[in-house]
Order: C-alpha cells, then sequence, then structure tokens
C-alpha cells in the first residue's frame, strides 16, 4: 500500500477519542500519524497500520488501492 507524507488515513478502527482519520507525518517502516481530531501523535509499525487503513485521502481525493490503477 502506497502511502506518502502528507496523506489523509481513514481508519477502520476509531482513536480512543472518537476520531478516525489521522495525517501521515512520516512513512517507512513505521508510520507517525496525528489524529485529525484531538491532536494526538503516534509511532504505529507499518504492517500493523496497513491492515487498519480503510482508504488514503490525497489532496482530498481517495487513493485507488489498487496499485495497477495508480497515477
Ligand atoms: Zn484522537
Amino acid at each position: 500500500m502506497d502511502v506518502q507524507v502528507g496523506d489523509v488515513l481513514v481508519m477502520k478502527k476509531n482513536h480512543p477519542c472518537g476520531g478516525n482519520t489521522f495525517d501521515c507525518l512520516r512513512s517507512g517502516m513505521d508510520f507517525r500519524l496525528r489524529c485529525t481530531q484531538c491532536g494526538r501523535e503516534f509511532m504505529i509499525p507499518r504492517a500493523k497500520a496497513e491492515k487498519n487503513i480503510r482508504k488514503i485521502l490525497r489532496g482530498g481525493i481517495a487513493v485507488p488501492r489498487d496499485p495497477r490503477k495508480a497515477d
């Protein structure tokens, strides 16, 4: 799954504050995410995060999941 810095991740599981959208501050082996509702930042392993992603928004537009359809 292609996640870039600046993307907004919509997760399947809510943050404890009730929000489910997160800004991606850092991508790599781990993601650094910031909850858009409460502003809390945390690191999460990529593998764990990817299982939990419902969709990725880039510039407010959903990014296609299928890599063949990217670009
Ligand atoms: Zn939160």
